[in-house]
């Protein structure tokens, strides 16, 4: 794998798959351009060089047909401004070849959807999972991706992958079309190097004590992070719609919060596991309950052991909180995941609102603390937090399964493994 810093585009025709995913208003236009600043570093770094530009990505899910909504043509403007410079645009990803020829130095072209085209994803359609040729029709279909991403291999010299949000995808532009190319002529870009170093910093290069906070609605869909995180944390923060489980579990009457009856035993488990790993898990004591699932609600503070028939638990309460500061003030490491109530709620802001204080605090003394996952995302740029905090990760399933210590298809693809 070759090195974006060092490596000299000078003449050379760069394809990169950016993540372009950018939400847009029922007119077409971009309501957040983050994506698109993000690749930004990469982009200039290969126009400065005297490189030329072939940007690939997908927007939606179009599920491989053309769909003029989910058009990339939307967003040309908006590259074209970001980058200072004109955008050429190819309205078929697949038909590309002349006007990429004809890029001269600093010159950009922007590829329609790839995913306009189901070899992408690589996915057979029209036919059902259950039906008895469906394996023929997947082994057809790897074998049409591996053409689809040969023909987007010979736009260019050299390609760049710096979509982290769709590297844990085995896609033909995020991982197939690394095999396309010389492994001195692929590489990372900017973007996806600092997310990996994020990744590091948590899994590999751990300052202690390390302090992981997971919330969010529930212990299902988090399992394999905390399982992971097991082995590596001083203390486990376990808040949220989660904390409900683990109350009823322990025989506690959780009323009609949000609460995982068939995960009961799992939560028994993690508990046992984290005292026989010597972890600190932090559960949440008590909370703010509401006697109806809106922001308006009537509340009152309760043990989570004790909540009334008729009320759920839908923010952290005060001893919580106090909890949850005294495990994250001291950490030296620090990974936030999933809010602590439902925080789209204004008046149930109270619980992520401190997690988020205490983790500033503590990078202001000297922590590492990464945030990643939408909602907690969300919560720091809510609170105004997220330049406060030492990374905010652009990926949300991609960042969860690289700290599940998955390897990632698209960084596999590139690195050669
Ligand atoms: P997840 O996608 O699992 O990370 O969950 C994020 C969602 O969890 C957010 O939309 C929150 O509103 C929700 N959430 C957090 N705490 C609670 C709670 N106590 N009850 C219901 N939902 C919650």
């Amino acid at each position: 794998m070759a090195n974006i810093e060092n490596y000299n585009f000078a003449d050379k025709k760069a394809i990169v798959r950016v993540d372009f995913n950018v939400p847009l208003d029922e007119n077409g236009h971009v309501t957040d351009d983050t994506r698109i600043r993000g690749a930004l570093p990469t982009l200039k770094k290969i126009l400065a060089d005297g490189g030329s530009l072939i940007l690939m990505s997908h927007m939606g899910k179009p599920k491989g047909k053309v769909n003029p909504k989910l058009s990339l043509s939307q967003i040309r403007e908006d590259v074209a401004k970001a980058l200072g410079t004109d955008v050429k645009f190819v309205d078929d990803c697949m038909k590309a070849s002349e006007a990429a020829k004809d890029l001269k130095p600093g010159e950009v072209l922007l590829l329609e959807n790839l995913r306009f085209y189901p070899e992408e994803e690589g996915k057979p359609v029209g036919i059902d999972k259950n039906d008895p040729a469906y394996d023929d029709a997947k082994k057809a279909m790897k074998e049409s991706q591996k053409e689809f991403a040969k023909t987007l291999a010979s736009y260019a010299d050299v390609y760049v992958n710096d979509a982290f949000g769709t590297a844990h995808r085995k896609h033909a532009s995020t991982a197939v079309i690394a095999d396309y190319f010389d492994k001195e002529d692929k590489m990372l870009g900017f973007l996806m190097e600092k997310e990996v170093k994020a990744v590091d910093n948590i899994l590999k290069d751990i300052k202690r004590p390390f302090t992981a906070i997971m919330g969010g609605s529930k212990v299902s869909t988090k399992i394999g992070i905390i399982e992971n995180l097991m082995d590596k944390v001083d203390n486990l923060i376990l808040c949220g719609g989660m904390t409900y489980t683990f109350a009823k579990a322990q025989g506690g009457k959780v009323g009609s919060s949000i609460c995982e009856d068939d995960k009961l035993d799992l939560a028994l488990d993690i508990m046992k596991k984290a005292k026989e790993k010597g972890v600190n898990l932090v559960l949440g004591s008590d909370c703010i309950a509401a006697d109806s699932f809106s922001n308006d609600a009537k509340t009152q503070v309760c043990s989570v052991m004790d909540i009334p028939e008729g009320w759920e638990g839908l923010d952290a309460g005060p001893d919580s909180i106090i909890a949850f500061r005294e495990a994250i003030l001291p950490a030296k490491t620090i990974l936030w995941n999933g809010p602590a109530g439902v925080f789209e709620f204004d008046n149930f802001t109270t619980g992520s609102k401190a997690i988020a204080d205490a983790i500033v605090e503590a990078t202001d003394n000297g922590a590492f603390s990464l945030v990643g996952g939408g909602d907690s995302v969300a919560c720091v740029n809510k609170f105004g937090c997220a330049d406060a905090v030492s990374y905010v990760s652009t990926g949300g399933g991609a960042l969860l399964e690289a700290i599940e210590g998955k390897v990632l298809p698209g960084i596999a693809a590139v690195k050669g493994e």
